[in-house]
């Protein structure tokens, strides 16, 4: 598995060398390559120092604070205390453009030390001063107290004489040691820090992290595709990016559809009204249905005497057709009279196609087969 994704981090870094423009997308790739690495490899050297110089080209952000937060886990694990610190300086200074403390107290490095046992926390183990031999007074072999006592001759008499000690400036202590009769070293069980680190808290530290910083790494991706696509003039509708002429063709395509719906909605409504329409029709106006073919004179007087005055635009529109085909017919009439069966045909037909009517079918057979002579 590692060696497959070192494969692909390689091919990926070469891919970049080609190109001379590197998109968003491309950079948030070699950014998530070199994470997967790491995170699989933390305490490998070379995929910590390939991470975390992958992590000082990202822009100031949260994911940058968590690589960051990162990459002193790593150190850490490594046993590079130094390392780790100084990149948890880095993400202090970073803290106050990103304004978060959140990755700077995940990595913080008190949280891992168990207490040095040695020198109990600090750093400094003790050692008997060497000069006093942990005596803590004065290492002057005249000096009492302080004083140096001499007999002098004076008058004649001998006389004690009282001088302050030069070397421990009359304190009667020990000067190297300050009279505490120990000297302080640094502590080389835990080297200076008053704790040893403990690898393991580290580890789980780094696993409890690993959901939020994945998350950080696919959202750097998906940031980097919509920079590339808003670039390249891309317009976002929903999740996706179209180009104008794409955001064209689906608005026109939209409203081509709203327009035939509301004309199929347009339609039902007055096939509805016609139903209904004729639902209410009184008798007369129903027997004008056939009467407009089969006696063509009777239904044009009783449209002039008892329809002339209609209002309603349906209603209307029926009473225009079944005058105009009572015309039609009356002129079929008069042709046939006539003798003149293919013009009566062409009257016939016309009427047909302003309303079917069984009776006008009928009508052009019979008139077609005596036009022929049977
Ligand atoms: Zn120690
Ligand atoms: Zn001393
Ligand atoms: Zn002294």
């Amino acid at each position: 598995m590692r060696v497959l994704l070192l494969i692909i981090f390689t091919f990926s870094l070469f891919a970049q060398e080609e190109e001379k423009t590197v998109s968003h997308y491309q950079e948030a790739m070699a950014f998530k390559s070199s994470w997967v690495l790491y995170k699989n490899a933390p305490d490998n050297y070379a995929s910590y120092r390939a991470f975390l110089k992958s992590a000082e080209k990202l822009e100031d952000s949260e994911l940058k604070a968590g690589a960051y937060a990162y990459a002193a886990l790593g150190a850490y694990l490594q046993g590079k205390v130094e390392y780790g610190t100084r990149t948890y300086n880095s993400l202090n200074e970073l803290g106050q453009n990103i304004g978060d403390s959140k990755w700077l107290n995940f990595c913080s490095v008190d949280q891992f030390g168990d207490e040095c046992s040695v020198c109990e926390g600090s750093a400094k183990n003790s050692r008997a001063c060497k000069k006093c031999n942990g005596t803590k007074t004065c290492r002057n072999a005249e000096c009492r107290k302080g004083q140096i006592i001499k007999l002098e001759k004076i008058d004649g008499n001998f006389e004690e004489v009282s001088t302050d000690c030069p070397v421990c400036e009359a304190t009667g202590f020990c000067q190297t040691c300050g009279g505490s009769g120990i000297y302080k070293i640094p502590c080389n069980i835990c080297r200076s820090f008053g704790y040893l680190l403990n690898k393991m808290k580290v580890r789980e530290q780094f696993k409890s992290g690993l959901m939020g910083m994945n998350a950080l790494v696919d959202a750097h991706l998906v940031e980097g595709f919509e920079k590339d696509q808003l670039a390249k003039g891309k317009i976002k509708r929903g999740d996706r990016y179209y180009t104008a002429a794409e955001i064209e063709k689906m608005d026109t395509a939209a409203r081509l559809k709203n327009e035939r719906t509301s004309q199929v909605q347009r339609r039902r409504e007055e096939q509805k009204r016609e139903q209904e329409l004729r639902a209410k029709m009184d008798k007369k106006f129903k027997s004008l249905e056939d009467d407009s073919v089969l006696a063509p004179e009777k239904a044009k007087k009783v449209i002039e005497n008892d329809f002339s005055n209609v209002a309603d635009p349906v209603k209307k529109r029926y009473i225009n057709t079944y005058l105009k085909q009572a015309d039609l017919m009356i002129k079929a009439k008069e042709a046939e009279n006539k003798g003149l069966e293919l013009e009566a045909i062409k009257w016939l037909k016309e009427a047909q196609k302003l309303r079917d009517h069984e009776a006008i079918k009928e009508k052009i057979k019979k008139l077609k087969l005596e036009s022929i002579g049977l």
